[in-house]
């Protein structure tokens, strides 16, 4: 006997009402399993063109970024420090780096799908690493949607994740290519300075600056093409560990790794939350 359409439907939705809570639990054990987001919730949610500005709203967060890879000879190390201490990042790739023929590109582009597979998020950091607000609208074109196509064929996902490089984003033009794909900018609130530095050591020492100026956190600006900072990101982990140990003892909360989704906002508005 085939069952009437409404009572096929009362079927469903009596099904919808006990699944429901059961998905939202699920979703929430995943959040906290996951000490940042993987993409294994995809980049589509960045879709729609926010903004994340970089500083943690609500309590002491640590959003990691790498900008500029990916680089055969440093990335892998960067991700198997990320490994260890199961804190996944977002890396901002450069085309050129990765798309096309040669030994290197063919390097890189491992690296880069290496990334996507250990469960990272991939972000478009432009096709040539060019300055957004001297480019014509044609150029523009080839340096955001370029970048954008350039990613989907090696990970097999559109990213809506973006960061201007030099964090430079002004000319309406500029502003305009971005937003009209669909894509979040993304900025930072703790600039390790590690393109300008000589050691580890002094990377960490800025990143340690950083934190005292903005002692909630954010987003922190690193480039996984340095070889000092891959050098410098187990002492960047140690100094994290260390300042939540004093923090607990002061009874104040401890920094946690989180994923770009928890610094998200709309824009034009206030901050979500
Ligand atoms: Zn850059």
């Amino acid at each position: 006997m085939r069952p009437s359409l409404s009572s096929s439907l009362l079927a469903l939705f009596a099904v919808a009402l006990v699944l429901a809570p059961a998905i939202v639990r699920a979703g929430a054990n995943e959040r906290r399993a996951k000490p940042s987001d993987g993409n294994l919730w995809g980049v589509g949610r960045f879709r729609g063109g926010g903004l994340i500005r970089g500083p943690c709203a609500q309590r002491p967060c640590i959003a990691l970024t790498f900008d500029d890879g990916p680089e055969h000879t440093t990335t892998p190390v960067v991700l198997d420090e990320l490994d260890r201490h199961g804190v996944r990042a977002t890396f901002f790739v450069v085309g050129r780096r990765f798309d096309g023929d040669g030994p290197i590109a063919e390097r890189n582009r491992d690296t880069l799908r290496e990334t996507w597979r250990r469960g990272h998020l991939i972000g478009n950091h432009t096709y040539t690493h060019a300055l957004m607000d001297v480019l014509d609208d044609r150029r523009l074109e080839r340096e955001v949607e370029g970048n954008s196509e350039a990613i989907e064929r090696v990970i097999g996902t559109r990213t809506f994740l973006f960061r201007a490089p030099f964090g430079a984003l002004h000319h309406p033009r500029a502003v305009r290519a971005v937003y009209s794909r669909g894509l979040t900018p993304v900025f930072w609130a703790i600039d390790t300075r590690d393109w300008a530095s000589h050691s580890p050591e002094e990377v960490v020492a800025n990143f340690r600056a950083g934190l005292d100026a903005s002692p909630r956190g954010g987003v922190v600006l690193f480039h996984d093409t340095l070889e000092r900072t891959a050098r410098a990101l187990p002492m960047v982990f140690a100094e994290i560990a260390a300042r939540n140990a004093a923090r607990r003892a002061r009874g104040q909360q401890p920094y946690e790794f989180v994923g770009l989704d928890e610094l998200w906002q709309p824009v034009g508005s206030g901050r979500r939350r």
